[in-house]
């Protein structure tokens, strides 16, 4: 599996993750399935072009101009803060993360290739592609040639190089400047440096084969980036190049797309700074499918924080339940309810990563388990934990750490427990004499969530 990874000229936003986390789930949810997969992620350090997809300034070089520092220097600032990132968000690392600059030679190779079929031609500002020469050039947005082309002339999302023969034609490498020094290649093609798209069809080869299972990125990358990929390694191999690609929708504000050049970005650094932990984010990024657009908003995100706050509360509660010396109330009904739903939950998550579907399974878990109010027992609760610890192994929100047993005293515990009874019968007078009593007597007061009972210290 190969995702298109960070352009690092810049922190990655909230944004850019959803396309890393959709990554990740998909990974985790085929390693909960039995497969073995080896995931690739580049990192795009040099050729991504500012603007469009065919002209302006390589990212990185601007950054460096603007920061007053080399483009390695920029790289690997913005790469080292990007791995931070992947780590907070329990992102499982890739197994390979290639850097462009490292296969320069791998490029040249594929290029060389293009070459000697006929696919090439120069302009003055580089080699490029003649995608008239591809039999079904726009295959991945359903689109002829023609209606590509003229797709991305009336949506102008393609400025044409000069001398081009095609608007989609694309460069395999760029001339640089007499002025670009750093990340300049001498080659038999020309002083300069790879294009974009070269350098995923060659990392993604390099490390899986000429043709592999899974592809991934953003939907902004269907019409160029992707088709562009397909149309060069499928001309250089002669072979079917990726299997299924994958594609995610936008994170959006107000409307719009996140995106650096709009500015309307927020980082995971930045969200923390508000009080927001990266499980918090996550779960928002869960709620909805990976295919839907997605609005951004501090409403929404505090109601995915406060959601995640009930289910670890949960989580610490279940842990905490402490009763040996009572017989085992789990009887068959419940078991096989919580198998029940454990199933729906891998169905969902198996079926196109139906994350939506996915998370009411497990509150229907979690509302399963309350209803056994005060007579849930012990082998019970861990029922429940366990089935909770593996759906995480596909969502990634970090549970693992809230099923330690809780830092509430049992003598707390039991209150809470028997608070919760009453309020199933509908017995709330002796509910609230209990709440009272636990501020009072043991400081702590008591919300109920969706979830269940919250515990938070007074004063
Ligand atoms: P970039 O660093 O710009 O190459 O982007 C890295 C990844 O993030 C790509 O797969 C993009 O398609 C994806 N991406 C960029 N902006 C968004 C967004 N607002 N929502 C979802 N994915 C995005
Ligand atoms: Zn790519």
């Amino acid at each position: 599996m190969y995702s298109c990874g960070p352009t690092v000229y810049n922190f990655q936003h909230i944004g850019n993750f959803r396309a890393f986390i959709v990554a990740d789930m998909l990974k985790r949810v085929l390693l909960h399935g039995g497969y073995k997969v080896k995931h690739v992620m580049n990192i795009t350090d040099v050729g991504h072009l500012v603007g469009d997809a065919n002209l302006g300034e390589d990212k990185i070089r601007v950054t460096a101009q603007h920061e007053h520092k080399t483009a390695h220097e920029v790289a690997k600032f913005y790469t080292d803060d990007f791995l931070e990132d992947i780590k907070a968000l329990g992102i499982m690392m890739p197994e390979i993360m290639p850097k462009a600059t490292d296969h320069v030679r791998e490029m040249l190779d594929l290029i060389a290739i293009l070459d000697k079929k006929g696919f090439l031609y120069n302009v003055s500002t580089g080699v490029y592609f003649d995608t008239s020469k591809v039999k079904d050039y726009g295959r991945l947005m359903n689109l002829s040639f023609e209606k590509l082309n003229s797709f991305l002339i009336t949506g102008a999302r393609v400025e044409r190089a000069q001398g081009i023969k095609n608007t989609t034609d694309f460069a395999v490498w760029r001339f640089s400047r007499p002025d670009q020094m750093e990340m300049v290649w001498e080659t038999k093609y020309g002083k300069g440096f790879p294009g974009w798209h070269i350098e995923c069809s060659a990392m993604s080869m390099k490390y899986l084969g000429q043709h592999f299972d899974i592809h991934t990125g953003g939907v902004d990358h269907l019409p160029i980036h992707h088709t562009n990929e397909i149309a060069q390694s499928e001309s250089a191999t002669g072979k079917k190049f990726v299997n299924y690609w994958v594609h995610n929708e936008f994170l959006l504000v107000d409307g719009k797309k996140m995106s650096k050049s709009i500015g309307n970005v927020y980082t995971p650094k930045d969200l923390q700074k508000k009080g927001y932990s990266a499980g918090a984010y996550k779960y928002l990024m869960v709620s909805a499918h990976y295919r839907t657009q997605l609005n951004f908003t501090f409403q929404a995100l505090d109601n995915s924080k406060n959601t995640l706050e009930g289910v670890y509360s949960f989580m610490k509660r279940l842990a905490s339940i402490q009763y040996p010396e009572k017989e085992s109330k789990m009887n068959k009904s419940f078991i096989a309810n919580v198998a029940k739903i454990r199933d729906k939950f891998f169905e969902h998550m198996n079926d196109d990563l139906d994350t939506p579907l996915a998370l009411a399974q497990m509150h229907a878990l979690i509302s399963t388990a309350n209803k056994l109010g005060k007579d849930i027992t012990k082998d019970d609760a861990n029922l429940v934990i366990e089935t909770l610890l593996e759906f995480d192994k596909v969502l990634g929100l970090g549970f693992e750490e809230h099923t330690k047993h809780s830092n509430h005293p049992d003598e707390i515990m039991k209150l809470v427990e028997e608070r919760e009874s009453y309020r199933k019968k509908r017995m709330f007078a002796d509910a609230d004499r209990i709440r009272d009593l636990l501020k009072e007597e043991h400081g702590v007061d008591v919300e109920d969530s969706q979830n269940g009972p919250v515990i938070h210290k007074l004063g």
